[in-house]
């Protein structure tokens, strides 16, 4: 069995133990879920028919660029995350891809997540300047909501495609 490791990086609150659990357990909270350390989930998804299992880790958001190689050691995807209601948190997205260029093996697959795409009137990242950003870098990117599970599912499909085809 195929078996993928996955980690989550991106400023604190924009919801990557929310998109882990809505991918793994298919549950949501309104409240910050607390990571203590490094915890991880495992979910078996089909691809073309095959088992693929994931094994997908969650960081304490707390982290702020300071994730270090122990933290990608064997890691097949990194799903780079930011909030679409915060500037920052997609301003901080090259940050994040340069550590993952700094201490993530070559040829590691990236991905831009950009999540709570429900709150439509609070959005103030433009999925196009997003969308560029991951062509300049030919990397792919969605637009997720853990909340209302939109693109969750795909997001991993595309991360699983991506490595296998790679
Ligand atoms: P993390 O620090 O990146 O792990 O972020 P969390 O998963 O703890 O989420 C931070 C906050 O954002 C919590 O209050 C979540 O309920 C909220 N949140 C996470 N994902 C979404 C989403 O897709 N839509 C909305 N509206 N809120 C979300
Ligand atoms: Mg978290």
């Amino acid at each position: 069995e195929h078996l993928l490791k996955i980690v989550f990086v991106g400023d604190t609150g924009v919801g990557k133990s929310s998109i882990l659990l809505r991918f793994a357990d298919d549950t949501f909270s309104e409240s910050y879920i607390s990571t203590i350390g490094v915890d991880f989930k495992i979910k078996t998804v089909y691809f073309e028919g095959k088992p693929i299992k994931l094994q997908i880790w969650d960081t304490a958001g707390q982290e702020r660029f300071r994730v270090n190689y122990s933290h990608y050691r064997g890691c097949h995807g990194v799903m780079v995350v930011y909030d679409v209601t915060d500037q920052t948190s997609f301003e901080n997205v090259p940050r994040w891809l340069q550590e993952i260029e700094r201490y993530a093996r070559e040829g590691i697959i990236k991905m831009i997540i950009g999540n709570k795409c429900d709150l439509v009137s609070q959005k103030v990242v433009d999925p196009f300047l997003a969308k560029e950003l991951a062509d300049s870098l030919d990397v792919e990117f969605l637009e997720t909501s853990a909340k209302q599970a939109i693109s969750i599912e795909e997001a991993f499909i595309s991360m699983v495609r991506l490595n296998l085809n790679q």
